[in-house]
């Protein structure tokens, strides 16, 4: 690989260590998301990601099921975080985003966090991708600055679920060379009820306006594979649960209809879903056909879309293999 990531420069000029140490400072009253518990992490309080000052890493593999731009054909070196800032009902990794007890067995020193990025890099994989890294934004940073020491030289995917404080954002500006948001809802209502979080489309709409004020509209290629841009997710849901049309909406017309989008059907019911008869089902052929016409409707004509196929094939189980739960 040719590029060279950002940080790099960051790293010789001192400023990724002062990052890396701001960062950390700030939680002592924790803002690194929108929720502001105000916490103090570094001794001990918890909020509501129930996560201390140490990184929670619950799995990392080379991984072949992200965007094929990004899994290219060694795989994307992603390290999944333990715990989440937010609580979806339906999430499909709930045994490692919701399951506090278990997850704090595997906290992690900065040094651990830097080794596993360098172990992953001697895999060939093509990038660092950080697969939830929100609740843990404040901390990671450490260990970004202590692999870049050691040699890391591979693009970081900042692959989140979008509600991200703008002010450490800021902190990543030049560090995260791709950003992966996913973009859930486009209303907050919605985001209530099944994330169980406040103003979820406002903040992330702010979150990732940063994210594309960082790296723009155009996705830079190394040869086959991504080392720079934005990608936005976005989750069918039933019963348009998603509000997709708000999402298109704001993506088109307040960032660019050149962002790529990466819209995704793999949607099944799972975790606590049952509960709640309008999320309790797989995704009908009309919801998804609908959600294609609105990308046309908007303009939104660069990314991909994910076959209607594969809810039956994107089933991570962490609970049975830590170090490839997608058996690949
Ligand atoms: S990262 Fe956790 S403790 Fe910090 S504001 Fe968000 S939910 Fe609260």
């Amino acid at each position: 690989m040719n590029f060279i990531p950002s940080y790099i420069e960051l790293l010789h000029n001192g400023e990724l260590y002062k990052r890396a140490e701001k960062a950390y400072a700030s939680l002592a009253s924790c803002t690194s998301c929108p929720r502001d518990c105000n916490v103090d992490r570094i001794n001990d309080e918890y909020g509501i990601c129930t996560s201390g000052h140490l990184p929670i890493v619950s799995s990392y593999t080379p991984h072949f099921g992200e965007e094929p731009v990004l899994s290219g054909t060694s795989g994307a070196g992603n390290i999944f975080f333990g715990n989440c800032n937010l609580k979806c009902i339906y999430c499909q990794n709930f045994e490692i985003s919701q399951n506090p007890k278990i997850e704090k067995q595997k906290e992690v020193s900065h040094n651990r966090l830097a080794e596993i990025m360098i172990e992953l890099q001697s895999k060939a994989c093509h990038n660092i991708g950080l697969v939830s890294p929100t609740h843990f934004s404040a901390t990671i940073l450490k260990s970004i600055y202590l692999a870049a020491q050691q040699g890391l030289k591979l693009p970081i995917i900042y692959n989140t679920n979008g509600y991200d404080s703008v002010e450490m954002l800021k902190h990543y500006d030049g560090v995260i060379d791709i950003y992966l948001p996913d973009f859930k809802y486009g209303n907050s209502e919605y985001a209530k009820t099944y994330s169980l979080v406040d103003n979820y489309f406002e903040k992330t709409k702010e979150a990732i306006k940063e994210m594309y004020r960082q790296v723009g509209d155009e996705l830079v290629y190394d040869g086959d594979i991504v080392v720079r841009g934005l990608i936005i997710r976005h989750l069918i849901l039933p019963n348009d649960l998603s509000d997709t049309e708000k999402v298109f909406k704001f993506i088109a017309e307040e960032l660019s209809p050149n962002v790529h989008i990466s819209l995704m059907s793999q949607y099944y019911p799972t975790n606590k879903a049952y509960k709640d008869i309008l999320i309790d089902r797989a995704l009908r052929n009309s919801e998804y056909n609908k959600a294609l016409q609105l990308l046309e409707k908007y303009g939104l004509h660069n990314g991909w879309i994910q076959e209607m196929e594969s809810a039956n094939n994107y089933k991570p189980q962490f609970n049975q293999d830590r170090l490839n739960p997608f058996k690949n």
